[in-house]
């Protein structure tokens, strides 16, 4: 079959290059002038540092079958994403640890002392948290919450945290033990070269033709026995609808001699400190050495029609409005919808590699029994 990939990021390439090996005939296009989507990594012309362009990527997971998959095409080096914050005119570490409960509370506890003080301050009387706010107060107090959460998610969001789900504060654990360890996961490295090269080796196959700077023409799907579309849900439809919301991220780029802030990731709790976090990016390849620095102030804000979207919303109205997309793409024969903007969903990497092999050996099924697959989107809440 000749396959059309719309978008040459994590998932057009894994689906690309799985039916490649199984002999259709791939072409994958993307509007920019590099592959990899947003995590696309660049070597910083002036510094030598390797850039996170659109912002940092940790990849980390506890998927055998993902890991395998990453480490056939990069060589990964072991990486742990220790971030720490800076809240009123202190710095903690983060996630939510031992270090961070005795320093923040002047205490020298044990862990089981920790979380037993801890409950002391969370709000018991909460008993299915509801939003985000209701998630944080129940789990490790106002304090806590008010310093290291509030603030951030009000400038990542740009709404209230009463007005997000729980499920977002459920990706930040709190340890009653000394492991600042960001992720748990089994799994975790940053590939040598980049995410880029190693995107480039998963389309290297002769069985891909890769377009970049190449823009989706709906004509192109006359030409071709079936899409895959990793770009916007809504875009596919020509926003006809109206559009989904997402946040976008702009990146004040900073050089300095030396090394700014000792640290990969640094957050900032502070509503008054108008960014989010800074990242220093040499510090994302701590077996480099530069002398140089090059950092990103990260600000977020809702994303205009010309924007990058980055993080779908999903509040009451994007809701809504999914559904009807939804809709309209299961009656779409023809085309299947993936990844972080073709579902409208807050992926991890190590997830949309997951979803993207899945898919892929989905397809190929349906094709082994003569079934020609019809569209696709996953479970969209
Ligand atoms: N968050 C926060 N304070 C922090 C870090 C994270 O309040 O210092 C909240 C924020 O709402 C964020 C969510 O926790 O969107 C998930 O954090 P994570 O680090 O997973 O965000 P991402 O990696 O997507 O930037």
């Amino acid at each position: 079959m000749n396959i059309l990939l719309v978008g040459a990021g994590l998932s057009g390439a894994v689906i690309g290059r799985t039916l490649a090996e199984a002999g259709h005939h791939c072409r994958v296009i993307d509007s920019r002038s590099h592959p990899g989507g947003n995590c696309h990594t660049e070597r910083d012309a002036d510094t030598g540092v390797m850039m996170h362009v659109y912002g940092p990527h940790i990849f980390h997971t506890d998927d055998a079958g993902v890991w395998d998959y990453v480490t056939r095409f990069a060589d990964f080096v072991p990486f742990q994403n220790r971030v720490k914050t800076t809240s009123g005119g202190a710095v903690h570490s983060l996630p939510i640890n031992l270090l961070t409960i005795n320093q923040f509370f002047g205490r020298t506890l044990r862990p089981d002392e920790a979380r037993a003080f801890l409950e002391t301050k969370a709000d018991t009387s909460i008993a299915d948290p509801q939003n985000f706010e209701e998630q944080a107060l129940r789990f490790v107090g106002r304090d806590l919450y008010e310093a290291f959460f509030k603030g951030y998610t009000e400038k990542q969001w740009g709404c209230s945290p009463t007005e997000l789900p729980a499920s977002i504060l459920k990706r930040l654990p709190v340890r009653f033990n000394y492991d600042d360890n960001y992720f748990f996961h089994r799994f975790q490295g940053m590939p040598r070269d980049g995410y880029t090269a190693m995107v480039r080796a998963i389309l290297d196959h002769p069985g891909i033709t890769t377009d970049l700077d190449t823009p989706y023409d709906p004509a192109m799907a006359g030409e071709c026995d079936h899409v895959f579309w990793s770009g916007p849900l809504d875009g596919f439809f020509g926003y006809g609808l109206g559009r989904l919301g997402y946040r976008t991220l702009d990146f004040e780029r900073f050089d300095h001699d030396g090394d700014y802030q000792g640290c990969a990731v640094m957050n900032y709790g502070d509503r008054e400190v108008p960014y989010t976090r800074i990242t220093e990016h040499k510090h994302f390849s701590p077996w480099e050495t530069h002398e140089k620095s090059v950092c990103y102030r990260e600000y977020s804000r809702a994303a205009g029609p010309d924007d990058i979207p980055y993080y779908p919303i999903r509040l009451v109205r994007e809701k809504a409005l999914l559904e009807d997309y939804v809709r309209l793409a299961r009656n779409t024969p023809g085309v299947t919808f993936v990844g972080r903007l073709g579902t409208y969903r807050y992926l991890d990497m190590d997830v949309t590699i997951r979803e993207a092999l899945d898919t892929a050996a989905a397809f190929l099924d349906g094709a082994a029994q003569g079934r020609r697959p019809g569209a696709f989107v996953h479970a969209p809440l």
